[in-house]
């Protein structure tokens, strides 16, 4: 039986990211997003019911469209089967049913985050206004433990990032610090700021990597939402050991001082 449960989740994750993608591309191209039905944006053909179908169609048109031909981005199967893991992954690991709807509110934004910046490198300002509306109503029914940690989080994060941005020049996008701010309104502080210095330590050892090898240029400016996934989702199934190892670190650290 549970095993049916799983399945039933991992696929309605699938479905549900299927919805995702059409949410962020019709965002990006300014559509309705319950209207048309989905078409190939190089020759416009309506894609028909069975080419629909989430990961297989994809794998059976071997990532091309069934009338043209042109290559279908690699994106869209990636959010569909992503979605399914996490949502299953947060399914088996949440604790309470809040947990879960807050972990899958923040999944569906990630998704069609990541959908938005790896195309166009934008999060467009409706998708983050959405969000932070669906966001605070979901607070004011669940508050957090503190109900004011939702929104010291927001503000501290805003404040912290936007004095980043400043003194770096530039170092992370207006985009991004909306995307973080309403994000601490769900999360709170302690996995925000565990996510965000994790998005940090990704970001920093991917891309110094990729300079090191010059696979990217001096200045190239590169997507940071991957990095923030990586790291709130990561914070989501360790955030709670990474503190826990992190202030006994401290605790180690300052025990060793006043020996001495
Ligand atoms: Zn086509």
């Amino acid at each position: 039986m549970s095993i049916l449960i799983d399945t039933y989740v991992a696929l309605f994750g699938v479905v549900l990211g299927s919805f995702f993608n059409v949410v962020g591309y019709r965002i990006l191209n300014n559509r309705s997003i319950l209207f048309p039905r989905s078409h190939c944006p190089h020759c416009m053909q309506v894609i028909r019911s069975y080419d629909l179908i989430p990961i297989i169609s994809y794998l059976l048109l071997k990532g091309k469209c069934r009338k043209c031909h042109h290559r279908i981005s690699l994106i869209y199967p990636i959010v569909e089967a992503s979605t399914g893991i996490l949502f299953l992954s947060t399914f088996l690991h949440a604790t309470t049913l809040e947990d879960l709807i807050a972990q899958w509110l923040l999944i569906a934004l990630i998704m069609i985050t990541l959908l938005t910046d790896l195309n166009k490198m934008i999060i467009p300002n409706q998708l983050i206004l959405s969000f932070f509306i669906i966001f605070v109503l979901f607070r004011m029914v669940f508050p957090l433990n503190p109900w004011w940690d939702s929104i010291l989080a927001s503000t501290l994060i805003c404040m912290l990032l936007t004095i980043f941005a400043l003194i770096s020049k530039g170092g992370i996008g207006g985009g991004d610090i909306k995307l973080l701010t309403i994000v601490g309104i769900l999360l709170g502080t302690k996995q925000l700021m565990i996510g965000l210095f994790l998005a940090f330590l990704f970001g920093a050892l991917i891309c110094g990597t990729a300079r090191i090898l010059k696979l990217l240029k001096k200045k190239q400016p590169i997507p940071f939402v991957p990095f923030i996934a990586i790291g709130l989702i990561s914070a989501l199934f360790f955030g709670d050991l990474l503190f826990i190892y992190y202030w006994k670190a401290m605790l180690g650290f300052s025990d060793y001082y006043l020996s001495n």
